[in-house]
Order: structure tokens, then C-alpha cells, then sequence
């Protein structure tokens, strides 16, 4: 097999005279399409995937599980989340444990569910937990809003959305792409303009295609030979340029931007809860002061930064394994361990 080495001039991966471009696929859910449809293979000659940051429940911060079971373990706090959440392990225990003892932990499939949750309970304190980028920001957003106006304080949020495209950037050292790849999810509220000033910026294409295969195949065709900056956006999408106004309105409205501190996993800006919405915050209404801050085993943030694979992590299929999680990446449908678990065969 002929060596592989990087150029100087480019970051492209070379196999004797064939390059390889290197595409970072920023969201999980289409870095799962690509892997479970073969589509890796359809371009195995020419196109090296590489795994983003954009999955929802990996980019909190390392304490975020913790202070979310030591939370559930208070009185009187009904935790009302997505099922997704559940096996994450955090303070020695996970919320799915927490129920097997008797704790209030409730599913809900919208944030609607939780604010009615509120209204029928309002002895209780009703804890969403919240991750995820612009998209999932604007709809916790609104209904911190909307529990503000109807009187339910016992509605709070334990936050940890991020801006993507600071996420983004931040791996970029790491990983050498030569094309980035994106969920209109994702971008919807940011819109396409935003988008395109960052690719150009970081002087490489970009394509926002669906996540059914024929979409992902055309999106990959046109990164491959787009060499410049330069956006392909599926046509069976509308996405505006200027994004969704109304939503990054309800954003600025009810979170700050703060740079991440030393503290924070990524280094990179999070959106914080602005103190006139304290009373939502339910890192300041319920501070989980007895939960854990030993270092987790799961080095689950070097994978997501890009610094390592599953396959050098020595729980990986081991102690790890979808039904016994040891991290975010391997709980969720979206992280690279459970991908490369079901779909990588070695
Ligand atoms: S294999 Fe498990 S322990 Fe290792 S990084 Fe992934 S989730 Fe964490």
C-alpha cells in the first residue's frame, strides 16, 4: 500500500498520485447517514470523511451530566427530558438509574411537553436539560419567554447550547479539511450567508444537503471538485441567507455569549442565560453542589476535538458498548464511538 502523507501546500491526503479530499461533516446525524448507507465506500477512491463536532449531547461540558444526575437526585425536581439523555453517565450514577430508585424523571418529546409539565406541577421544580446549537438555543429561548409571561417559575433550564460555527472553528487546527459539510438543521436559524463568510474565511467549500442518500451524494460529488470557497445548497431546501430573524431575535433576547473559560471543555463561546432570566437557570435555582469533578475515564472530548479515535480509547467495545455507555459519544445516535461501533467493521 502506497504511503499516505500530507503536502505542504495542501492538507488533501495523497495515495500515490490519487488525493484525497478530506471532508469534516460537521453534524453527527448526516456522519451516521454516510457511514450506514455505504456511501464512504461509493467514494473510498477519492473522499476521506472526517467526523465533526455537531453532535447535540457531546458538546457539553464535562460536568454537565454530573450536575444534571446530582440535580435529579433533589427534592421536589422533576427532570423532564428526551430519552437520549438517560443512559448518559454522571455524579456515579445516570438518570435512567435514578428513575430505577424512585426519582421523577419524565420523557417528553417537545419542550411544549415540559412547559405543561410545569403548569400541571407547580409544586415541583421542572429541570429541562438543554444541548445543541442555534436551532435547539431559539426554541429553549422561546419558552423561557413563554414561561416568564404565563408565571411558571418552577420551569428551568439546565443549559448548555453553543454557537456552532465557534465549535466549528475550534477543530479546524486539528483535523486539516479541505471541505466542511452541514445539516440544514443546523444552519437553518444562522442562514446560509453566515455560512458562507466562514468557508470563505477558512478558504474551502461547503454544501448543506438533506441527509437521505441521493442528497448527501450530490452535496459530496459537488465538494469534490469544488476546490475554492464556494456553497452548494440543496435545492429541496429553503434556507435564507439572512437566517431566521425571529429565532436569533429570541436568542439575543434570552442568552449572553460568554467566551469559554478555562473551565469549559471546548474554549469556545456558549450561550449563558441572561440574569433577567435567572429565575429559568437551573444552575443558579439548584445548585448541585455535591456532584462530582473527578475527571470521567471517557476521553470523549479529544474525540470530538478530533485528537483521538474511538479505536484508541481502551473502553472502546469493552467496558464501552451502546448499552453500557461510558460517554456521550457512545450514548448518543449521534456520537462517533456508537457510529463507528455499528458501522465500522474492523
Ligand atoms: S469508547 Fe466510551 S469511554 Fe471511550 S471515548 Fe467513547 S464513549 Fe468514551
Amino acid at each position: 500500500m502506497p504511503a499516505i502523507k500530507f503536502t505542504e501546500r495542501s492538507n488533501r491526503m495523497q495515495t500515490g498520485n490519487k488525493r484525497k479530499k478530506r471532508i469534516l461533516v460537521v453534524s453527527g446525524n448526516q456522519y451516521r447517514a454516510i457511514k450506514m448507507h455505504g456511501i464512504t465506500k461509493r467514494f473510498s477512491e477519492s473522499v476521506e470523511f472526517i467526523y465533526g463536532p455537531g453532535c447535540v449531547l457531546c458538546s457539553g461540558n464535562k460536568d454537565f451530566f454530573h450536575r444534571l444526575v446530582a440535580i435529579s437526585k433533589q427534592e421536589n425536581v422533576i427532570i423532564a427530558t428526551g430519552d437520549n439523555y438517560l443512559k448518559i453517565p454522571g455524579n456515579g450514577s445516570t438518570l435512567e438509574k435514578e428513575r430505577r430508585k424512585g426519582r421523577e424523571i419524565r420523557t417528553v418529546y417537545t419542550i411544549n411537553d415540559v412547559l405543561l409539565l410545569a403548569k400541571h406541577k407547580r409544586r415541583d421544580k421542572i429541570v429541562f436539560p438543554a444541548l445543541g446549537f442555534e436551532t435547539m438555543a431559539a426554541a429553549t429561548a422561546a419558552a423561557i419567554l413563554q414561561a416568564k409571561v404565563a408565571g411558571l417559575f418552577n420551569f428551568t433550564v439546565l443549559n448548555g447550547h453553543r454557537p456552532l460555527l465557534d465549535l466549528v472553528a475550534s477543530v479546524l487546527p486539528f483535523v486539516k479539511t479541505d471541505a466542511l459539510l452541514f445539516s440544514p438543521y443546523d444552519v437553518t436559524v444562522l442562514g446560509t450567508g453566515v455560512v458562507e463568510t466562514f468557508v470563505s474565511k477558512n478558504k474551502m467549500p461547503a454544501a448543506i444537503p438533506g441527509d437521505e442518500p441521493e442528497q448527501l451524494h450530490r452535496a459530496i460529488k459537488y465538494l469534490e471538485k469544488q476546490d475554492s470557497p464556494g456553497m452548494y445548497v440543496d435545492p429541496q431546501f429553503i434556507l435564507k441567507a439572512e437566517g431566521e430573524i425571529k429565532s436569533q431575535q429570541l436568542i439575543n433576547e434570552v442568552f449572553e455569549t460568554v467566551n469559554g473559560d478555562e473551565k469549559d471543555i471546548f474554549k469556545t463561546p456558549y450561550y449563558s442565560i441572561a440574569s433577567m432570566y435567572t429565575l429559568h437557570d437551573a444552575e443558579k435555582r439548584l445548585p448541585a453542589t455535591h456532584y462530582q469533578t473527578r475527571e470521567n475515564a471517557c476521553p470523549c472530548h479529544d474525540i470530538i476535538k478530533g485528537k483521538n479515535t474511538p479505536f484508541q480509547c481502551r473502553y472502546f467495545k469493552k467496558e464501552c458498548n451502546p448499552l453500557n455507555p461510558l460517554g456521550p459519544c457512545m450514548a448518543s445516535r449521534e456520537g462517533l464511538c456508537q457510529i463507528e461501533f455499528l458501522y465500522t467493521k474492523e
